[in-house]
């Protein structure tokens, strides 16, 4: 447990920040920082053909140990952290043996992570816990999941009793600002099948995430003086808002969980001659999320059609529900699920009320489900890990590649 303590901490304390207004990758030059050193640790703890290409993509390889045939597989995280709040001079926190309490993390700040509030932390009295100092982020999201697979690595090279077929390691930037997968070479990666090592509480076990679409609106209006406007204004402002108004009204994000879909307004300016909004969509179901699109096609035409085509409209599929791309392979779930039974944690599989990493690389040819890395409350100051959860990750990953060479 030490190892993979000392492992992560070393690693939160140097920030990965991504940021979305970059054009290049990585994102932010500072991600070459832990970049550069887990290429040199992959290569310390005896990883073979270790590479990290000119976007920081890092991959390396565990050689095979058994002499038949047994797929290839791999593991995949990023060393990004969120642009939502800081992850400059993180100063994490260790609590052992949680006594179930709030835990004050800033004093003067008055920063408290809280059982009240934050339910899941009750599941954890009595186990050490990692938090921030109540200033940054923690970045266990997904340094977590980079120091398991770099331990369960090290691990396996140590103990070649252990049989597995050869593993492929991948780390990416810019997960965060949802490229980590744009430029990840999945012929170079080799791997009949991955896992993203990106989940939250320990169990976590998913394959399915939403169809997601982000849609522009802008409204040209025309500003007349109101006293002599009649027949003559159009009201850029009223325009959006009928817009608004005509989506169903209960298919929002704060209205809807589990594989209930929505419409999200997220962004709304503007003046009488000129009003934008951007709005995400978001389906489990590909046929919804299809009509959810032309529901919104629709409304924005029959505006046009009364105000003249004052209403521009895009919409830009942004990634897909990888269940389609995992259930004809579904082997792999279950895999990981009896990896997971058989070092004694329960599986929670549950849908994605959002996109992985994964999602995007299921569509590239790289079916790849997600297991959970242990932490909670992502992207804030309120983030945490249970040393003990991401112990488990580590037995999770050296079971799923003994399991795999078990069975072929
Ligand atoms: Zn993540």
């Amino acid at each position: 447990m030490q190892d993979i303590m000392n492992r992560f901490l070393n690693y939160v304390k140097i920030d990965t920040q991504s940021d979305s207004s970059s054009n290049i990758t990585p994102s932010t030059a500072k991600q070459w920082n832990l970049a550069n050193r887990l290429v040199d640790e992959l290569r310390e703890i005896g990883m073979s053909d270790v590479s990290i290409d000119e976007n920081a993509y890092i991959m390396a390889t565990l050689p095979s140990n058994v002499d038949h045939e047994v797929p290839t597989i791999g593991f995949i995280s990023h060393f990004d952290t969120s642009p939502d709040f800081s992850g400059t001079n993180v100063n994490p926190k260790i609590i052992n043996n949680y006594d179930g309490k709030d835990i004050i993390l800033h004093e003067e700040l008055d920063i408290i992570l809280s059982p009240e509030y934050f339910d899941d932390l009750k599941q954890y009295e009595g186990k050490t816990l990692i938090t921030t100092d109540g200033t940054t982020l923690l970045g266990a999201d997904d340094k977590a999941g980079i120091a398991e697979i770099v331990t369960a690595m090290e691990y396996l090279i140590n103990h070649p009793e252990i049989k597995h077929g050869e593993i492929r390691v991948g780390f990416t930037p810019d997960e965060e600002i949802g490229r980590g997968a744009h430029k990840f070479d999945v012929d170079a990666f080799g791997a009949d099948w991955a896992y993203t090592m990106d989940g939250s509480q320990i169990g976590e076990l998913e394959y399915e995430n939403f169809n997601a679409a982000s849609a522009k609106i802008i409204v040209k209006g025309k500003s007349v003086h109101p006293g002599y406007a009649k027949g003559k204004m159009v009201n850029a402002l009223l325009i959006a808002n009928k817009i608004i108004s005509l989506l169903p009204q209960s298919e929002v994000p704060e209205k809807t969980e589990g594989r209930e879909g929505f419409f999200h307004v997220h962004h709304f300016k503007g003046e009488i001659e000129h009003a934008e909004m951007e709005l995400i969509i978001r389906d489990h179901s590909k046929s919804r999320f299809e009509e959810r699109k032309k529901l919104l096609n629709k409304i924005v035409s029959e505006q046009n059609v009364i105000y003249k085509n004052a209403v521009q409209l895009e919409i830009k599929d942004q990634y897909y529900n990888m269940k389609e791309k995992i259930e004809p392979v579904f082997h792999i779930v279950e895999i990981a699920k009896e990896a997971m039974e058989s070092v004694g944690i329960t599986p929670i599989i549950k849908p994605i009320r959002g996109g992985t990493d994964g999602s995007q690389l299921s569509f590239m040819g790289l079916p790849c489900p997600n297991i959970f890395a242990g932490g909670h409350n992502f992207h804030g100051k309120y983030e945490y890990v249970p040393v003990e959860s991401m112990a488990k990750a580590i037995e999770v990953i050296v079971k799923i590649c003994e399991l795999t060479a078990h069975k072929s």
